[in-house]
C-alpha cells in the first residue's frame, strides 16, 4: 500500500509532536511514523509500574527564560511549583561515610571554580574539553566528573566548553508532578500517529521522498526526520543517497552520551528522619551514584547514573543497578531496606535500539555540528530534535523549538 502526503514525520518524541501540531496550524497535509508501539519518545511517563507517571526520560522543565512548557504547563493545570532542583551542594557520602565539613568545603570550593570558569568560557575562544578548561588536577576532579557525566552523558574530556557556554542554563528548574511526558501530549494534542512503524529505508530527490516502512510506502513531498542522531549514525535507516557532507561529518562528531534513571518503590516510607531529600555516594569513577527520595512525594527513590558506568550497568541484569541505588541508600537511611521493595524500574536508553544514547553532546572543537544538522538536503528533507537545537540542546523544549522550525522550513517548500 501506498500513503501519499505532503509532509511525513518520523518520530513521535517531542520534536515529532511539536512538527505535527505546527503543520496542523498551518493546514499541512501529514503523517507521523513512529516505530515504537507508543507516542513519546525519549520524554514518556510511564503510568504502569508505581501507579503514578513516571518520566523514564525528560523529566525537569529547565526555565531558560524562553520555554514554553512554563506557560504551557500553568494553561494545561500541570502543577510546576516543585522547584528543588539537586545541584553540587548536596550532601555526599564518601564511600561509606558522610563526608567532613573539611571534605565539604574544598570540594564545593572547587567545583564552583571549575563551573565558574566553564560558565565563563568564551566561546569566541578556540575549542577545548570542559576537563581542561575546569582542570584535572585537584583530588576533587574525579567526583565532580562523576557529576557532569551523570549531566551530559559524556566523559568532560569528551565535552565541547564552546557547546557548553552556547547551551542556554535554566534560572529554575520545575519537577512535573504528573509527568513531562504527559504535559508534552498535553500540549502537542497526539496527532493519529502510525505506531509500530519503523522507517527502514528513506529516497528523495528534489521533487520528494520515498520512505519504506516494510510493506508500505509513504510518499511525500518533504520529510523531516527526528530521530536521534545515535540512529541516525548507525545503519538502523538505508538511506538511498549520500547524506550531505557536512551532516554525516557532523553525526561523527555529535555522539549520544547516556544517562540513566534507576527507579525503587517500597510498601511505606522507609526514608525516615535524617536521609536527605538528595545525596550522592561517590566511590570511585566506576562506582557512584546521584539520589532523590520521596520523588514526588511517592515512596520512591530515583538513582542517576551516567556515562560509562550506566553504559556497563546497561550490560547487566537490574538487580546490579538496583543493588547500587539500595547500598547507598542504606548508609543514607542508616538500615537496609531492600526487604520493602514492592516494585523497580530501570532504564536502558543506550541501548533502545530507537534512540542508542539519552542526548547528544559535541566533542570538543565540534560545537559547529549542531548548525550542520540543521541544512536541508536538496530542500526536502529536515533534521529535528534535541541535538539540532543550537542552544537548548539534551532539552525536550529544545527538542519541540526544532520539531516547530522544521515544520516552517518544511512547509515552506511544498
Ligand atoms: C534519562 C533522560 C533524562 C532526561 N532528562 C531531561 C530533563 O529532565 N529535562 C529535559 O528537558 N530533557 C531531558 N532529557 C532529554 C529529553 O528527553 C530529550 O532531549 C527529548 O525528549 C528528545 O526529543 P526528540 O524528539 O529529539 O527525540 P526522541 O524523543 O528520541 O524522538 C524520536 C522518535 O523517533 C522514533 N524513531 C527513531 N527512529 C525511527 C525510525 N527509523 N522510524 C520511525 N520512528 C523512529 C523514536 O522511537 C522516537 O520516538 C532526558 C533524556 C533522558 C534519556
Amino acid at each position: 500500500m501506498t500513503t501519499k502526503t505532503d509532509v511525513a514525520i518520523v518520530g513521535a518524541g517531542a520534536a515529532g509532536l511539536a512538527a505535527a501540531r505546527e503543520l496542523r496550524a498551518l493546514g499541512v497535509d501529514h503523517v507521523v511514523l513512529e516505530a515504537k508501539p507508543v507516542v513519546g519518545g525519549r520524554t514518556i511517563s510511564d503510568e504502569a509500574t508505581f501507579g503514578f507517571p513516571y518520566d523514564l526520560g525528560g523529566f525537569w522543565i529547565s526555565n531558560d527564560g524562553d520555554n514554553f512548557l512554563v506557560d504551557a504547563a500553568e494553561r494545561l493545570g500541570f502543577d510546576t511549583s516543585d522547584q528543588s532542583f539537586p545541584g553540587l551542594e548536596i550532601p555526599m557520602l564518601m564511600d561509606d561515610r558522610w563526608e567532613t565539613q573539611a571534605e565539604n568545603s574544598a570540594r564545593l570550593a572547587f567545583n564552583d571554580e571549575a563551573m565558574a570558569t566553564i560558565g565563563a568560557f568564551n566561546p569566541a575562544d578556540p575549542d577545548r574539553s570542559i576537563a581542561e578548561v575546569a582542570g584535572t588536577t585537584s583530588p576533587w576532579y574525579p567526583l565532580l566528573a562523576s557529576w557532569v557525566g551523570m549531566l551530559n552523558g559524556l566523559p568532560m574530556e569528551r565535552t565541547s566548553a564552546v557547546d557548553q557556554a552556547n547551551l542556554l542554563h535554566g534560572e529554575t528548574v520545575h519537577q512535573v508532578p504528573e509527568g513531562m511526558g504527559r504535559l508534552v501530549q498535553a500540549w502537542a494534542g497526539v496527532p493519529d500517529v502510525m505506531v509500530n512503524t519503523p522507517v527502514r529505508a528513506i529516497d528523495w530527490n528534489d521533487a520528494g521522498v520515498e520512505l519504506d516502512v516494510g510493506d508500505d510506502v509513504v510518499t511525500a513531498r518533504a520529510l523531516i526526520l527526528t530521530a536521534s542522531v545515535g540512529v541516525l549514525a548507525s545503519d538502523t535507516i538505508s538511506f538511498a543517497r549520500t547524506m550531505p557532507d557536512r551532516v554525516r561529518e557532523a553525526l561523527g562528531y555529535l555522539p549520544m552520551g547516556t544517562v540513566n534513571r534507576i527507579a525503587v518503590q517500597f510498601d511505606g516510607d522507609v526514608f525516615g528522619e535524617t536521609c536527605p531529600p538528595s545525596f550522592g555516594r561517590f566511590v570511585s569513577a566506576d562506582d557512584h551514584i546521584y539520589i532523590m527520595t520521596r520523588l514526588v512525594g511517592e515512596n520512591v527513590a530515583l538513582g542517576y547514573v551516567g556515562n560509562e558506568l550506566t553504559l556497563s550497568l546497561e550490560q547487566q541484569p537490574d538487580d546490579v543497578a538496583v543493588d547500587l541505588l539500595c547500598d547507598a541508600l542504606a548508609l543514607g537511611i542508616g538500615t537496609d531496606v531492600r526487604d520493602r521493595i514492592t516494585a523497580t524500574l530501570c532504564t536502558r536508553w543506550g541501548s533502545d535500539p530507537w534512540s542508542l544514547g539519552s542526548y547528544a553532546a559535541a566533542e570538543p572543537g565540534s560545537a559547529w555540528a549542531r548548525a550542520a544538522l540543521q541544512e536541508p538536503w536538496d530542500d526536502r528533507v529536515f533534521l529535528a530534535g534535541e541535538a539540532t537545537s543550537l542552544t537548548q540542546f539534551s532539552l525536550v523544549h529544545g527538542a519541540a523549538n526544532e520539531g516547530i522550525r522544521a515544520a516552517r522550513a518544511a512547509s515552506a517548500v511544498l
